[in-house]
């Protein structure tokens, strides 16, 4: 199966690297929202959010954090938004989960806000209720 992170990692694709260490590789992403638009992958393979190992998850959780901080202060910026699509249907593209890590200005012309619906014609307990009896305890 090929997969452009994957070959990232492996170094047979080129990329600017933002960080490294064991489990964790950062670089830009090649179409930036901002100038400076990070991208925070495991090393390892996983399709998303949810297959990523606990371990696993908790270095690119910390490298995430550590880079976020490193790009607010090196560009300045007013804010910056950490996304993670997971899915088609979530605009998803690359499967191979990532954090995406994106600078933000208050003279930014674009907002990531969809229309909000409201509860009133479906039950808000129902949906409640099917999310807690899935969570796993
Ligand atoms: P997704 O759409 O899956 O949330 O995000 C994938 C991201 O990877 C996109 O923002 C896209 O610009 C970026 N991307 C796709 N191919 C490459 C590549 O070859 N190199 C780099 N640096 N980024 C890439
Ligand atoms: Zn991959």
């Amino acid at each position: 199966m090929s997969c452009i992170f994957c070959d990232i990692v492996d170094g047979k694709s080129g990329a600017e690297i933002i960080y490294e260490d064991e489990n964790v590789l950062s670089f830009l992403d090649i179409r930036p929202v901002n100038y400076g638009h990070t991208l925070v992958i495991p090393k390892n393979h996983y399709e998303n959010f949810i297959s990523v190992p606990t371990k696993e998850m908790d270095a690119v959780i910390k490298a995430t954090q550590n880079i976020s901080d490193a790009v607010s202060k090196s560009l300045k910026t007013d804010g910056f938004n950490i996304v993670a699509n997971n899915g088609t249907a979530a605009g998803q593209s690359v499967f191979h989960f990532h954090f995406h890590i994106i600078p933000r200005y208050n003279t930014d012309k674009f907002n990531f806000r969809p229309e909000l619906k409201n509860y009133g014609s479906v039950s808000m307990k129902e949906f409640a209720d099917k999310i807690r009896n899935a969570v796993i305890k």
